[in-house]
């Protein structure tokens, strides 16, 4: 028998790990961990990805009974779960998917020297993406810092096979016969469900047709979705992939960002923590905290800014455009720390994913890989006029704009414009 580690593919169909682990032809016995290392990091006791996987969890629960077999689910830290698990099962080896994060690269290879030192097999496969790692590499041998190669590199390389879906129908007998199991319910890891819900998927052809037009605009419901999806695997990539090749090329080009970041992330994965570009480790960062907290909640005077931010706290999500513009403005306007406003994002947001935050906070910043001039400050009152000209999404979001009751703005954008520059040239002159 071997055992079938879920993790953040949270799914039976399309799983690669799970579909070796079943054409192994030993008895598959799936199990999954609420890690307590994880866990206890979160503030929110109500933490709406919590009640996510939880759910997750419990379909995969039902669905996996309903084949007559069972999901262990347990809460602890892996390695412990693991050992308890080789002691009470005859288990020759574990199967799961590749996770590129630098802490579950940590933790795989600890589970991996565990396995080894009983004398068992460790199996993990390539699962969340299209390309990993080093697969897309320059023709020196080295990774990729810039999108627009890289994603030409990506589509020269690409097959449609590529992204044929790995299918265990007719395997589904080999699971391990049904054991009286439940899931663990979230009161028990002292958490409260949430009153947010990670939305659906929108994949219909009309949307994704029309995406290239209408993905910038807020007030509209354009995009996908699918972030949180993908990133605790209740969608494929594959699956995304195959949609994107059969109905549009720009959103075709969002999920390769996607697998950018990723092998940046792997291959620096010290850029989870400071400035990737040497010449802005020394900037000057204001880091005021009453000014930070305006931004948290969404009282800072500009607007489109306050929208957004009151979107991400009230739902988990927050449109990209409006990512962009709340990032500039607290990098460059208020001049605080991007890793703050990284640390703020991975709290919040539903689809939180260290590679595309770490990155995009980084190209918002100025001080990424791949990322825009540092002398480019967005203006947040012209990016209303591009975006949201008839002030749709910022009604929506900010009902008092307009009325006396909303604040003024709280800095001179021309002037926290030319502050910025200045810091950063300090920086560069510091290098
Ligand atoms: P769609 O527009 O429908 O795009 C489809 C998919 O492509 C997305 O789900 C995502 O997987 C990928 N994608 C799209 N844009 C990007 C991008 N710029 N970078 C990487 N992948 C992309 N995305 C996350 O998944 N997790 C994050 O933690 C995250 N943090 C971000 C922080 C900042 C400051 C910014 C500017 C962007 C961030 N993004 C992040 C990228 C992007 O905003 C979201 O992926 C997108 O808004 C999700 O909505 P959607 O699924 O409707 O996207």
């Amino acid at each position: 028998m071997c055992l079938f580690w879920f993790r953040r593919d949270l799914r039976l169909h399309d799983n690669a790990g799970l579909y070796h682990a079943l054409k192994s032809g030993q008895k598959v016995l799936p199990f999954f961990v609420f890690d307590t290392d994880i866990l206890n990091k979160l503030e929110d006791r109500s933490d709406a990805r919590v009640t996510f996987i939880h759910n997750a969890i419990s379909n995969l629960h039902g669905e996996l009974q309903k084949l007559g077999s069972t999901l262990l689910v347990k809460y602890g830290k892996p390695s412990e779960v693991i050992k308890e698990l080789l002691q009470g099962y005859e288990v020759k080896g574990i199967y799961l998917n590749h996770d590129y994060e630098p802490y579950a690269r940590r933790r795989d290879a600890e589970i991996q020297q565990l396995m080894w030192d009983s004398g068992l097999t460790f199996n993990s496969f390539k699962d969340q993406v299209i390309f990993e790692k080093d697969e897309i590499m320059t023709k020196s041998g080295t990774p990729y810092k810039v999108y627009t190669p890289y994603k030409n590199a990506w589509l020269k390389a690409f097959e449609p096979e590529m992204a044929q879906p790995f299918s265990v129908e007719d395997e589904s007998s080999r699971f391990h016969p049904h054991e009286k199991t439940q899931v663990i319910k979230l009161e028990e890891m002292c958490f409260k469900p949430s009153a947010i819900k990670v939305p659906d998927p929108n994949l219909a052809n009309d949307t994704l047709k029309r995406y290239k037009d209408t993905r910038n605009l807020p007030a509209l419901d354009a995009t996908s979705k699918i972030s949180p999806h993908l990133r605790f695997g209740t969608l494929s990539v594959r699956q995304a992939v195959k949609l994107a090749l059969k109905h549009n090329d720009t959103w075709l080009q969002e999920l390769i960002w996607r697998e950018f970041f990723m092998q940046l992330l792997y291959h620096f994965p010290a850029s989870a923590e400071e400035s990737f570009a040497p010449k802005f480790r020394h900037i000057n960062w204001r880091n005021n905290e009453e000014e930070f907290l305006r931004w948290c909640e969404g009282k800072t005077g500009f607007p489109l800014v306050d929208a957004g931010m009151r979107e991400l706290n009230t739902t988990g999500f927050m449109h990209n455009r409006v990512r962009m513009v709340v990032a500039s403005f607290l990098v460059k306007d208020l001049l605080i720390d991007w890793r703050w406003g990284e640390a703020y994002f991975a709290q919040k947001l539903l689809d939180y994913e260290m590679a595309s935050n770490v990155g995009n906070w980084q190209w918002a910043a100025g001080t990424g890989a791949d990322a825009q001039p540092y002398f480019r400050v967005f203006n947040p009152d012209s990016q209303v006029k591009k975006f949201d000209k008839e002030y749709a999404y910022i009604k929506r979001w900010v009902p008092e704009y307009g009325t006396s009751s909303y604040p003024t703005p709280m800095v001179d954008h021309g002037m926290a414009r030319d502050r910025a520059i200045s810091t950063y040239k300090l920086s560069i002159a510091q290098t």
